[in-house]
């Protein structure tokens, strides 16, 4: 028996005092359209999360929903990890979604989150290893306060603390350095000696905290990886399927990765859909062989509902204006924070891609912190704004369709709270 009956779903989000006040039946969300999302009281709220950062066409995207709906009636489920048949519209999708990306990028799988994708992403590369004989290179390195999901490695990938101390211990192999800082990452591969490193993660644009590589560095990071035989594994979970005005930032910045992680964005968050995408040269070097099978694979990968979600996003993003869009939008939505930023001491910095946009705060030359942001972001939801914080920095990821007008009304909500 549920002793309180809010206490039925447990989320660290679903905070104890909403529970026992009630609040959180009347704020619980019950529908959307654009970029706004009405709760069960009735009030409607501008989205700048996306929902958690995925839903860039908002929440009327009415050419995903009838792709996904007659997909339901075709054919509801299949699936792809055994034997010789995958869904029609699997097959279809993976030729759609390799097109849209640059040679040699031409061989995915699919999952349902971008945490099974990251895992997958880090097995597969130590798995080209092992077809290789290289029995010694396990290890991997990452950026602290990254994020790539949680569970196991994916976990242990993340250098958020928390989570990392978790999952660390059962992935011993994961190393950290501080990010974007090249003399540390290339300290850190002599320390480890290059032969026994499998690969380097980034993200392009961290999400935490909005951080973008800066010139030259992704470049910088694929030559180190080239002259040690380093794989590069790009997480663009977040940044990918037009986050900053393009299909992939790396793509957008000529560096291409060995393996690049795709999520979110990829079906509006319409349906879990997740996918990993490698090069010519490791599907040769390994995947290829029929004497080797790589261990992975999960039931609903390449579930025929989320394949057709993704076929009507790459319809929607086909002919590159919401790209366009995003960029022009983005930049108009910086332009008026700075703006603003300008009138007052509290903000330190605006910075982002696109409209993945980071507005970092600062209370005299300190940090803001937790319990700080917390109330930043209570403020804004009684404002009507929804948005991400982490100790420092006001995370805007709104949905891709934002008017120039909806970043208007966000700045002005933003401002008063
Ligand atoms: N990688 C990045 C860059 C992310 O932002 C996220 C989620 O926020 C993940 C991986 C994990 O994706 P999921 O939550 O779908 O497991």
């Amino acid at each position: 028996m549920l002793r309180n009956p809010h206490d039925a779903l447990w989320y660290n989000s679903i905070t104890r005092e909403a529970v026992d006040t009630g609040a959180i039946e009347s704020s619980a969300m019950s529908r959307g359209k654009g970029c706004w999302v009405q709760d069960a009281s009735g009030t409607w709220y501008l989205d700048a999360r996306a929902a958690m950062w995925n839903t860039t066409l908002g929440y009327d995207a009415e050419r995903v929903v009838e792709a996904m709906t007659g997909q339901l009636r075709r054919l509801p489920v299949a699936q792809i990890i055994r034997y010789e048949e995958p869904s029609d519209v699997a097959l279809e999708y993976a030729r759609r979604l390799v097109d849209t990306l640059p040679d040699p990028l031409n061989h995915v799988r699919f999952g349902s989150t971008g945490s099974q994708m990251t895992t997958a992403a880090v097995l597969l590369s130590r798995f080209v290893r092992k077809v290789a004989g290289q029995t010694d290179r396990t290890k991997v390195i990452a950026f602290t306060n990254g994020y790539h999901g949680t569970g196991g490695i994916a976990g242990a990938l993340t250098g958020e603390r928390q989570m990392h101390a978790l999952q660390a211990p059962l992935v011993p192999d994961v190393h950290h350095v501080k990010p974007w800082n090249l003399e540390a990452l290339a300290k850190t591969v002599e320390r480890h000696g290059p032969e026994h490193i499998t690969a380097i993660i980034v993200e392009p644009v961290m999400g935490t905290d909005v951080l973008a590589a800066p010139d030259g560095a992704l470049r910088h990071i694929r030559d180190l990886c080239d002259r040690h035989g380093i794989h590069l594994i790009a997480d663009e979970v977040t940044t990918g399927f037009g986050r900053t005005g393009a299909m992939s930032v790396m793509a957008d910045n000529r560096v291409l990765p060995d393996l690049l992680v795709l999520g979110k964005g990829i079906t509006s968050g319409y349906f879990p859909l997740a996918a990993l995408v490698c090069t010519d040269a490791l599907f040769d070097e390994a995947i290829s062989r029929p004497e080797y099978v790589f261990p992975h694979g999960c039931t609903a990968d390449g579930h025929p509902v989320g394949m057709a979600a993704g076929l009507a996003v790459l319809d929607e993003l086909a002919d590159g204006s919401l790209f366009g869009h995003v960029r022009a939008v983005g930049e108009h939505l910086r332009q008026r924070l700075r703006e603003h930023a300008a009138t007052t001491a509290l903000i330190h910095d605006v910075r982002g891609a696109g409209l993945m946009i980071g507005v970092e705060l600062r209370d005299g030359d300190e940090r803001p912190g937790a319990a700080s942001m917390a109330e930043v972001r209570r403020a804004c939801q009684e404002a009507g704004l929804l948005l991400t914080t982490t100790n420092s920095t006001l995370v805007l990821m709104p949905p891709l369709v934002l008017t120039e007008t909806e970043a208007d009304e966000l700045v002005k909500r933003l401002v008063g709270a």
